[in-house]
C-alpha cells in the first residue's frame, strides 16, 4: 500500500478535524463480513489514562529507538516522548501526520511500512489497535517478516496486538461456525467512511497467537504472549531466533 491521497483519507479527516475543532462527525466502518461500526473519534486521542492493559503493557516494555507503526492521531508517540524516548511515527494517512506534527511529535513521517523512508534500524516496532492488521493477510506473513528484519537492529523487539476473532464465529458449544475452505476467519476486509469521504477497501488481519507464532518460526522469529487481554486480545514480543 501507498500513502493515500488527501481527499480518500476519511480517518485523518476525522483525527484532523477533532484535533482542530473538538468535535468530528461518524467515521463509519464498513467490512463485507460484520455489520456497520463506528470508530468514536475520541477514542484515537485517549490518555495514558484512558488505554487499556495491552498498551499500558506495551509502552512499558519499549526500548531503545522507536518505530510507531501506524501512529494515527500520535497518543503512543506524545506519551513515549514525554517518557524521553525518541520515537519516529509513521502513518500513511497524509492528514493524521499532518495533525501529529501539530500535536508536537517530533518526527512524523508519511511513510507506508513497507517503504525506505521509515529510516531505521531501530531496537522497537510498536504496532497497536490491532497491529497485526498491517499484514492484511495470511499472505502477507513472508513479506512482513522479511521486512521486520530490515527495519529491527540486533537484539531488537516488535510490541505488536490482535486479537483471536474465533468468537466471533464459536457457538454456545465452542464449535465454529466457519468452513476452513472460506481462508481463515481473521482475515477482515475495511472500508471507512467519513461523511461523504469514502476510503479505498483494505485487508486487514487479525491473528491468534498459534498461528502467528507459527509463521513467525518459518521466518527465524519467535514470540512471547507478553498479556492476554479481557476480549481475546493480547499483546505479543516478536524478537529474532539467533538474537541471543
Ligand atoms: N496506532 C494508532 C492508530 C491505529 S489505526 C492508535 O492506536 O490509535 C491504524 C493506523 O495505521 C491508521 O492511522 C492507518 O492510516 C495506518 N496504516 C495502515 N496501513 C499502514 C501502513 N502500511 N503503513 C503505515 N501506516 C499504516
Amino acid at each position: 500500500m501507498a500513502t493515500l491521497k488527501a481527499d480518500k483519507d476519511p480517518m485523518g479527516q476525522a483525527i484532523s478535524d477533532y484535533f482542530h475543532t473538538g468535535k468530528a462527525k461518524k467515521l463509519r466502518v464498513l467490512s463485507s463480513m460484520f455489520d456497520e461500526d463506528e470508530i468514536p473519534v475520541s477514542t484515537l486521542f485517549r490518555s495514558l489514562e484512558e488505554m487499556n492493559d495491552i498498551e499500558r503493557k506495551a509502552l512499558d516494555a519499549v526500548q531503545g529507538r522507536i518505530l510507531d507503526v501506524g501512529a494515527g492521531s500520535g497518543c503512543h508517540t506524545l506519551e513515549l516522548q514525554k517518557r524521553g524516548h525518541s520515537v519516529t511515527a509513521i502513518d500513511i494517512s497524509p492528514l493524521s501526520v499532518e495533525t501529529m506534527r501539530a500535536r508536537g511529535v517530533a518526527d512524523a513521517r508519511l511513510a507506508d511500512f513497507y517503504a525506505p523512508e521509515c529510516g531505521g534500524p531501530y531496537h522497537t516496532l510498536l504496532m497497536l489497535m490491532n497491529g497485526s492488521g498491517i499484514i492484511g493477510t495470511l499472505q502477507g506473513m513472508e513479506r512482513f517478516f522479511r521486512r521486520v528484519d530490515e527495519l529491527l537492529s540486533p537484539g531488537g523487539q516488535v510490541l505488536m496486538d490482535s486479537s483471536d476473532l474465533r468468537y466471533v464465529y464459536e457457538d454456545e458449544d465452542g464449535q465454529m461456525d466457519w468452513d476452513p475452505e472460506w481462508g481463515y476467519y481473521g482475515e477482515v476486509d475495511y472500508r471507512m467512511q467519513y461523511g461523504r469521504i469514502k476510503g479505498e477497501p483494505f485487508d486487514w488481519l487479525y491473528v491468534d497467537m498459534e498461528t502467528l507464532s507459527q509463521h513467525a518460526g518459518q521466518y527465524g522469529f519467535r514470540t512471547e504472549m507478553l498479556h492476554l487481554g479481557a476480549h481475546y486480545d493480547y499483546l505479543v514480543r516478536i524478537t529474532r531466533k539467533n538474537d541471543d
